[in-house]
């Protein structure tokens, strides 16, 4: 059965999406490792209008490289990183994997910004790496 569910740590904050994600990405950039508070972000890409969602997100806007206007939707009660938005793809939801309930779906393509990742982290050789965002 496609599509999976998710939320925050506290719960107040639910999500379900009918599709499965049509790509996963880890991404090793700083902005990721900040936001999540993990050594990377893994984020997994769905149609903004295969999810429907529960409960009040904050949000918090900032630039990225390409100039677009990136917005990461957070739980205000527990401070969990739910999903991004950029203004380069605004009908696409970028959930935070850590916040998806089953993992089965979970499944990176490849790894992003290389570059600055954390010296020690582990990197799957199996999947395609690039040093920053992949070549349009
Ligand atoms: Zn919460
Ligand atoms: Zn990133």
């Amino acid at each position: 059965m496609a599509g999976f569910s998710g939320g925050c740590l506290c719960g107040a904050v639910r999500y379900t999406s009918k599709v499965d994600p049509v790509r996963v990405l880890n991404c090793h950039c700083t902005d990721c490792r900040k936001s999540t508070g993990a050594s990377y972000g893994t984020n997994a890409f769905v149609p903004a209008d295969a999810v429907e969602l529960t409960g009040d997100l904050h949000i918090y806007e900032h630039l990225a490289d390409s100039g677009n206007k990136m917005t990461k939707h957070f739980c205000p009660s527990c401070g969990s990183l739910v999903y991004g938005t950029s203004s380069g793809r605004p009908n696409v939801l970028s959930i935070r994997a850590g916040s998806i309930d089953d993992s089965a779906v979970i499944t990176p393509a490849a790894n992003l910004y290389l570059k600055s990742k954390i010296p020690a982290t582990p990197i799957d050789d199996d999947i395609t790496g690039w040093p920053a965002m992949p070549e349009a």
